[in-house]
């Protein structure tokens, strides 16, 4: 672990300092109190032993009193600084993983999970306000109560202090050995445990087979053997800490017993006094327990840095995966030129997904795609988009090569209508006004454009019209509903460049015949690249584009390509005759 990784997460707090400051100047005082209570225990019994009368108890008590009330006002401040600044950082780094997260490049999203990354955003951020703050805190508090009550102790007798400055190294040498012994022990049980949960889940989700089979004895035994290791581990690791507990409470009560002992003989030869003695006993608990509450933190750390470290890792990869290109204002003609592009995903290197591909799209034109599935039609679609970079080759917009053009300036102009149609949570006039580039929509532009794309009859019959939620918690959309809204959208945008990626699964032709003319509406007079299944789209076009294994081998108008029997246009189509058909 370089000190890099520590300073990484304390930078974190940097922002936060002149909170942490009043926070720190709290605790001291919290400090002070805590160390001045045992003396003032000693006082009240020593003089309690000498001055009978009850007089001087008033005055003494009226002193601990307003001891208390500024104990009692400096913990809840510290306590309200530190957690409330733990929360602000957590607050902070949510916020930076989220965006650095939403503008990866879509290749890091190939390489995640979203579970996982969703997870990182909740729990593993978690677990830096645990340690970051208030285990800093408390660890902070602990040394100065550690260090103060060393010196109380060494005041009050140097004597009986020597015997605990033996005892304490060694059980803090013996707390460190235990934690290891039981983070090692822990994480075997926990596998044990998921073992058994991985042995029930599979006969759950096998239970026909297990019902069919008459194999319940079978799966019975197979989940009791895997839960008698786990029993068998676990049993192991209580016997290990019963003996521990046994031993490090007996080496407690001994030194305490070796410390009353030697103490006793002090007081009788009048080198200490009752209270004294008191006083040093409690010192001495206070100085182990918070001797252990620092080792603690330690180990507590560690494990932050351990859980904390892809966030680190996710934060500063943001920079790499930025484009460094000049911005441009304005928007793009729509003219599209692939020169001999080869492309392999990150993920799967080896396969060449497009090969040595040269295509120009003129503004304007209309060109499906069409081929059998992993062809690369969808992968087109994503170099246009700027998801991915070809290896080697070139992508131009309107004659400059995308290396030189910002990814925002090109996505400006482009809009894509996808298979299978995404709606956020959310109203339909926000799911429209979500394709428009500026924040400020007008209402007319967006009922304009779901006019456009046949949907605005249907949303008027909602009882909410535009305001109707969609999603999981509002009305559920049919397919072709849902289509005619994401045709809105893209209208809305009002793009150069259009990516429409068609559904392979069939509407009713009463949906299919709206889609279709809302689509029209969308495509006229921008360049648009089709990924087509339908004949009735692929008939649109002003030409057509076959692919097979990341080229293309074939193109031309319907009614060339379909002139050639023997090529693969005709085979292809000859595949969706009923598709044909229908339409
Ligand atoms: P199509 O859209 O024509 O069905 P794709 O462009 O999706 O084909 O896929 C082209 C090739 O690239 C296929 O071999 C596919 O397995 C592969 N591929 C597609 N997406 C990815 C990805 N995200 N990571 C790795 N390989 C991919």
């Amino acid at each position: 672990m370089t000190n890099n990784a520590h300073l990484k997460r304390l930078v974190l707090i940097k922002p936060f300092i002149p909170r942490l400051l009043i926070g720190l100047f709290v605790m001291i005082v919290t400090v002070a109190i805590q160390l001045i209570y045992p003396k003032a225990i000693a006082h009240f019994i020593d003089t309690l032993n000498v001055q009978r009368a009850t007089g001087w108890y008033a005055g003494f008590a009226g002193i601990m009193m307003a001891v208390l009330t500024i104990h009692t006002l400096a913990t809840a401040l510290r306590y309200y600084y530190f957690e409330s600044t733990g929360l602000m950082v957590v607050a902070g780094i949510r916020n930076k993983l989220h965006n650095v997260l939403l503008k990866q490049e879509i290749g890091f999203y190939d390489r995640h999970n979203i579970g996982e990354l969703t997870n990182r955003l909740s729990a593993d951020v978690e677990v830096l306000q645990d340690t970051l703050t208030m285990g800093l805190a408390i660890s902070l508090r602990s040394l100065c109560v550690c260090i103060g009550g060393v010196i109380m102790l060494l005041l009050t007798s140097p004597l009986l202090s020597v015997i605990l400055l033996i005892f304490l190294p060694v059980s803090i040498v013996l707390g460190k050995w235990v934690g290891k012994k039981v983070r090692v022990r822990s994480k075997s049980i926990q596998e044990c445990q998921a073992n058994a949960g991985k042995v029930a889940h599979e006969n759950f989700s096998n239970i026909k087979l297990v019902h069919a089979f008459n194999r319940h004895d079978k799966a019975q035994s197979s989940y009791k053997s895997s839960i008698d290791k786990a029993l068998e581990v676990a049993k192991a690791h209580t016997r290990f800490m019963a003996l521990f507990r046994g031993a490090f409470s007996f080496l407690t009560y001994f030194v305490l017993l070796v410390t009353l002992w030697i103490g006793a003989t002090q007081i009788l030869k009048g080198a200490l006094t009752v209270g004294e003695l008191t006083s040093f006993v409690i010192y001495a608990a206070m100085v182990a327990t918070s001797a252990g509450a620092v080792s603690d933190f330690w180990s507590d750390w560690m494990r932050t840095i351990g859980a904390t470290d892809r966030i680190f890792e996710i934060i500063e990869s943001v920079e790499e995966s930025n484009s460094p290109s000049e911005t441009k204002e304005g928007y793009l003609q729509g003219r599209i030129e692939f020169k001999g592009v080869n492309f392999s995903y990150p993920e799967r290197p080896e396969e060449t997904a497009l090969k040595d591909f040269s295509l120009i799209i003129n503004s304007g034109e209309k060109v499906a795609l069409i081929g059998s599935s992993g062809a690369g039609k969808s992968t087109i679609a994503s170099l246009l988009l700027g998801f991915y970079r070809p290896q080697q080759g070139e992508l131009l917009f309107d004659g400059e090569s995308t290396q030189k053009l910002h990814r925002q300036y090109i996505r400006n102009s482009i809009a894509i209508v996808e298979q299978d149609p995404a709606l956020f949570e959310g109203s339909i006039l926000e799911n429209i006004a979500y394709g428009a580039n500026t924040d400020s929509v007008e209402f007319d532009d967006i009922c304009r454009a779901a006019k456009l794309a046949y949907a605005d009859d249907f949303i008027k019959d909602f009882p909410h019209g535009y305001e109707t939620l969609v999603g999981e918690r509002g009305v559920q959309l049919s397919g072709g509903q849902k289509q005619r809204i994401t045709i809105a959208r893209a209208l809305l945008r009002d793009p150069k460049i259009l990516i429409l990626d068609e559904a392979t699964s069939a509407l009713d032709s009463q949906s299919e015949q709206k889609v279709q003319q809302a689509l029209d509406n969308l495509m006229a007079g921008r360049t648009t690249l089709m990924i087509a299944h339908r004949f009735s789209t692929i008939a649109k076009a002003d030409r057509i584009v076959v692919l097979e294994r990341g080229q293309i081998v074939q193109q031309g108008s319907h009614e060339e390509l379909q002139r050639e029997s023997a090529g693969p246009y005709y085979h292809l189509m000859g595949q969706q005759s009923i598709t044909k058909h229908t339409a």
